[in-house]
C-alpha cells in the first residue's frame, strides 16, 4: 500500500522529520503504533495508524505493530487479533515487525534494576492514599516521602522480594527520585512499578510486579530504534520524563512528538465507553455499524480507502479540533461513488400496472454495473406488467418543480420507458394502492419520437421478480454533537439508530456477496452483511446516504 493515492499536504510532523534527515541527526526513519490490547480500534486509531504507517512508507523506512500489554487486567488475546486484522484491512503492514511491550518485561526490570543501584529510584511503602496526599498539588509542592532515602542495598532487596512475590498487591511501589516539588506533577517521583498478582494474556504468572505506562513506553521505543515517538497531545506533560528515562539509562532517544487526537462529531472515542456501549448491549458488539471502530465501519461498508482519504484530508496539527462526521461520510461516498455497482431497490413500495404491455410478457432489458464506467459490465433487469416504484416518487397533487410522478404526468423508468401515469387506484380510505400507465415502448434508451423532453428519472422492481431482502438502516449512535455534553453520555443515544426493515430488489442482489457494496439508485449505498448474510440471502446494511441529509435538516 502506498500513499499514492492522496497526495501528501505537508504537515508539522513531516516538516521535522525532513529537518531531521537533512541535518544528519537521523539516518532513517522508524515509527510505530502503540495500541494497548484492552479494546478495538476506533477510528482515531485509525488516524494514528495512517499517520504512523504513511510517514513510515513515505520516508522509506518502517513502522512497527507494537502491544503496549502493560496492564493485565485489562488485556485479552481477543483484541490483540482483532487489532492486527484492522491495521492490515486499513492496508498497512508492519512485516516482521511485530512487538509486544511484554516481550520486553526482563529488560525493563533490568533497566529498574539500574536505575536503584544509580540511586535514581527507591521502594515506596507508604499508602496510596498517603501517596496522594504527599504528591502535592498544581500550586503545592508535594513531599518527600519519608522512605525516599533507604539505602541502595534495602531498595534492591525489597525489589527483589516485590518481584519474588513476597508482598500482596498495592503494599509497595518502585519510584523515580527526581523531584517532589517539580512544577511538572509528572516528575514528582513517577512510579516505575507496582504489585499486582495477575495473570498476564501473554506471560502468563511469570510476572507479579508491572512496569507503569510512563516507565515502559519510552524504554519500547529504545529498543526498537523508533526515531520519531509520535502520540497525542496528553502526553505532552510525559515528555521530560520520557527524556529523563533515556538519559538516566544513557540508551537511545527516540525522539517524541505530540499531535491533537481526532474528535469525531455525533459519537464518543473512548475505548471505557465503547465498551461500556458493548457490556450494557446499547449496540451489538465492536464491529455494530453504528460504532466508530475501524471493525463496526468495515461492517457497515466503509471502504478503507475512505477512511485513508479522511485521515488525510483532515490533517495532523497542535490544536485539539472536532470534525464533523460529514467529512467522513462524504469520502465515503466519493469513494463508493466510483467504485459501486449499481442496483434497483424499492424500500416503500407503491405498486404500478403497465396497461399496454402484456401480463405474459417478461422483458429481459441490459442495464449497465456503473453508467460512468462501461468497463464493468452489465446485468439484466426484467421488466414486466407490473411494478413497484417508491412511494414517495408519486404526488396526487405535484407542485410544478416535483418532476416525478403524478396524475398525468410523465417520468422515465430508469433504464427502462417513459411512462405516464392515467389512472390512480385508492382503497376505501383514500390511501393511494396502485398507479395504472401506460408505457411508450418507443423509448428505451432515446427520446420520445415526437421530441418532447421528459425530465424525471425513477428507480423501480418488476413486481414478479422482485425479492425482498432484509435491510438495516442505521443513523447516527448519538444525536447530539458531542455526546459528553449530556449529563450522561448514555442519554444522548439516538433511539432510531437502527431501522429494520425490508427492500424489493432486483433479482441480481441475491447474488451479493457478504461484504459487497451497492448503489441502490437514488436511495443509497448498502453493503451486505459479513456476519448476518447468508448464502442467497443477503442482509443489507444502509452503508450511507446518496447525500448529506443532516445537513439539509439543520439549514
Ligand atoms: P483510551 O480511549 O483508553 O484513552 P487510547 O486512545 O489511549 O485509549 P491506545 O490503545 O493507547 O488507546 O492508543 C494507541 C495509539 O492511538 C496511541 O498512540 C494514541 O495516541 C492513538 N490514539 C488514540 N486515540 C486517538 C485519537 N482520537 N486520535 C488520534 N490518535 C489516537
Ligand atoms: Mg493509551
Amino acid at each position: 500500500m502506498s500513499t499514492a493515492e492522496t497526495p501528501s499536504s505537508s504537515n508539522f510532523i513531516r516538516t521535522i522529520i525532513t529537518d531531521d534527515l537533512e541535518s544528519g541527526k537521523r539516518d532513517r526513519v522508524i515509527t510505530r503504533f502503540p495500541p494497548e490490547p484492552n479494546g478495538y480500534l476506533h477510528i482515531g486509531h485509525a488516524k494514528s495508524i495512517c499517520l504512523n504507517f504513511g510517514l513510515a512508507d513515505e520516508y522509506k523506512g518502517r513502522c512497527n505493530l507494537r502491544f503496549d500489554d502493560t496492564n493485565p487486567t485489562k488485556e485479552e488475546d481477543e483484541y490483540v487479533e482483532a487489532i492486527k486484522e484492522d491495521v492490515a484491512w486499513l492496508g498497512f503492514d508492519w512485516g516482521e515487525h511485530l512487538y509486544f511491550a511484554s516481550d520486553y518485561f526482563a529488560q525493563l526490570y533490568l533497566w529498574a534494576v539500574q536505575l536503584i543501584k544509580a540511586g535514581k529510584a527507591y521502594v515506596e511503602s507508604q499508602t496510596a492514599e498517603q501517596v496522594r496526599e504527599n504528591r502535592g498539588t498544581l500550586t503545592h509542592p508535594g513531599v518527600d516521602s519519608p522512605y525516599r532515602d533507604r539505602s541502595v542495598e534495602e531498595n534492591l532487596e525489597l525489589f527483589e522480594q516485590m518481584k519474588n512475590g513476597d508482598f500482596p498487591d498495592g503494599t509497595h511501589i518502585l519510584r523515580a527520585k527526581i523531584d517532589m516539588s517539580s512544577p511538572n506533577m509528572n516528575l514528582r517521583d513517577p512510579a516505575l512499578y507496582r504489585i499486582l498478582h495477575a495473570h498476564h494474556h501473554r506471560t502468563g504468572d511469570t510476572w507479579c510486579i508491572y512496569p507503569m505506562y510512563d516507565f515502559a513506553h519510552g524504554q519500547e521505543d529504545s529498543i526498537e530504534g523508533v526515531t520519531h515517538s509520535i502520540c497525542t497531545l496528553e502526553f505532552e506533560d510525559h515528555r521530560p520524563l520520557y527524556e529523563w528515562f533515556l538519559n538516566e539509562l544513557e540508551i537511545f532517544a527516540p525522539q517524541q512528538i505530540e499531535f491533537a487526537r481526532l474528535n469525531l462529531s455525533y459519537t464518543v472515542m473512548s475505548k471505557r465507553k465503547l465498551l461500556q456501549l458493548v457490556n450494557e448491549k446499547h449496540v451489538n458488539g465492536w464491529d455494530d455499524p453504528r460504532m466508530p471502530t475501524v471493525s463496526g465501519m468495515r461492517r457497515r461498508g466503509y471502504p478503507a480507502a475512505a477512511i485513508r482519504t479522511f485521515c488525510e484530508r483532515i490533517g495532523v496539527g497542535r490544536a485539539a479540533s472536532w470534525i464533523d462526521l460529514s467529512v467522513l461520510e462524504d469520502c465515503v461516498r466519493e469513494q463508493l461513488n466510483e467504485s459501486a455497482f449499481r442496483r434497483q431497490a424499492v424500500l416503500n413500495p407503491l405498486k404500478v400496472t403497465i396497461t399496454n404491455v402484456p401480463a405474459d410478457r417478461v422483458e429481459e432489458l441490459v442495464a449497465p454495473n456503473h453508467p460512468q464506467q462501461p468497463e464493468l459490465g452489465n446485468r439484466t433487469l426484467p421488466f414486466s406488467n407490473e411494478l413497484y416504484i417508491e412511494r414517495d416518487d408519486f404526488m396526487e397533487d405535484p407542485p410544478k418543480k416535483f418532476f416525478r410522478l403524478g396524475p398525468g404526468r410523465e417520468v422515465r423508468l430508469r433504464n427502462a420507458y417513459i411512462i405516464k401515469c392515467d389512472e390512480v387506484l385508492k382503497d376505501d380510505n383514500g390511501e393511494v394502492i396502485e398507479l395504472r400507465c401506460s408505457a411508450d415502448l418507443d423509448t428505451l434508451g432515446k427520446n420520445p419520437a415526437d421530441g418532447h423532453k421528459v425530465k424525471g428519472i425513477i428507480h423501480w422492481v418488476s413486481a414478479r421478480h422482485a425479492q425482498k431482502v432484509a435491510v438495516r438502516v442505521y443513523d447516527r449512535l448519538f444525536n447530539r454533537e458531542n455526546p459528553d455534553k449530556a449529563e450522561n453520555y448514555l442519554q444522548a443515544l439516538n433511539p432510531e439508530s437502527l431501522q429494520e426493515t425490508e427492500a424489493l430488489v432486483e433479482p441480481s442482489l441475491l447474488q451479493a456477496k457478504p461484504g459487497e457494496t451497492f448503489q441502490f439508485e437514488r436511495v443509497g449505498y448498502f453493503t451486505a452483511d459479513s456476519k448476518d448474510s447468508q448464502a442467497g440471502k443477503p442482509v443489507f446494511n444502509r452503508t450511507v446516504t446518496l447525500r448529506d441529509t443532516w445537513a439539509k435538516m439543520k439549514a
